[in-house]
């Protein structure tokens, strides 16, 4: 039966709980149907003397909704009172997370809006889908953000000019890490004792902590270079490199030439090199010179090609118009 072609070798992959509901008619079987998944149904049916294979989509379809709130206490509250839930409002937090801390800076009466998709399967509610407009306006200024696919199939929110709301960068590489010594052109090294320049940030951190690229970028450097022991150099646009030293090992596939994404783990905190005790040693280069990565401007991702932006435009036109609507009235009303 697995050899009926289409989507017959599911069956192959059967796993304790799945459910096959199979149809019998004087001991013999008629029909066999099994849940692929929450979209695809695969039916087997008899046909003669032989059966045939064929996979049922589910009718499913996407519909918008919102949810409008002020803040009182903190988003989760206030937004699990708008109807929104965790993963939403974890979501919604992380589309302006460069811009807004919202641990620090909610103010009581800030303003937020959502509109996003709720995906429906033969008339039920399936589950939620991603948010397709957000908006938050605290102590009068208003931020946007928009939903778009680009051209390379990538998602992300853009403001309604097409900008991306995603920072080139992100601030470091390590997380839960604590800076043990920072960026300082007179420092007085601790194995050397000489004065000589820290350019860059160390992050404290056990030995095989992973080690994430700070931004999009091609792999310029992977090896043992004496100081900085196991190092890898990423090569990103707009004549921006980073630096992370003391590695303990690479991640495997890590070599020259090879792409990498921003977030993506490229190795682990060791102590290799010059190090007195397991680190990251950090470092980010504008034009070749060394800048302080605590607190040098970070671009702002590339935006959008100008073909892109105006299939943006006329994409986006509708939901920015509808999310401005929104007032408060309108608490998650659609539902
Ligand atoms: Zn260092």
């Amino acid at each position: 039966m697995t050899r009926l072609g289409g989507d017959s070798p599911q069956l192959k992959k059967l796993k304790a709980g799945d459910v096959l509901n199979m149809r019998i008619v004087s001991g013999r079987l008629e029909e066999l149907t099994y849940a692929i998944d929450e979209m695809r149904t695969l039916s087997v049916r008899r046909r003669g003397v032989g059966y045939e294979s064929i996979t049922l989509s589910a009718a499913f379809e996407r519909r918008q909704a919102e949810s409008v709130g002020r803040i009182r206490s903190s988003l989760f509250a206030d937004g699990r009172k708008a109807g929104m839930s965790n993963r939403m409002i974890l979501e919604f937090a992380d589309i302006f997370g460069y811009d807004i801390d919202f641990a620090q800076d909610l103010q009581e009466g800030d303003r937020f809006a959502v509109i996003y998709e709720d995906i429906f399967k033969d008339g039920r509610k399936l589950r939620e889908g991603d948010i397709l407009a957000a908006e938050f306006t605290s102590q009068g200024k208003t931020y946007r953000a928009v939903r778009f696919v680009d051209a390379s199939g990538r998602a992300g929110y853009y403001t309604p000019a097409g900008e991306s709301l995603r920072k080139a960068f992100t601030r470091t590489p390590v997380d839960f890490a604590r800076i043990s010594s920072g960026f300082n052109l007179k420092r007085r090294h601790p194995i050397l004792n000489i004065i000589r320049a820290h350019k860059g940030v160390d992050y404290a951190a056990a030995t095989g902590t992973p080690v994430h690229t700070t931004g999009d970028g091609k792999i310029e450097f992977a090896g043992r270079k004496s100081g900085y022991g196991n190092v890898i150099v990423v090569r990103h646009s707009g004549n921006n490199q980073t630096l992370y030293a003391h590695l303990s090992r690479f991640k495997p596939g890590v070599r020259v030439g090879s792409k990498v994404r921003q977030g993506q783990i490229i190795g682990f905190v060791g102590s290799s090199g010059l190090a007195t005790a397991p680190h990251l040693h950090y470092e980010f280069l504008v034009n070749g010179l060394h800048k302080n990565p605590i607190t040098v401007t970070l671009p702002r991702a590339l935006p959008l090609s100008a073909q892109s932006l105006a299939q943006f435009r006329t994409l986006t036109a509708p939901l920015i118009a509808k999310i401005d609507a929104l007032d408060d009235g309108n608490v998650a009303s659609s539902r």
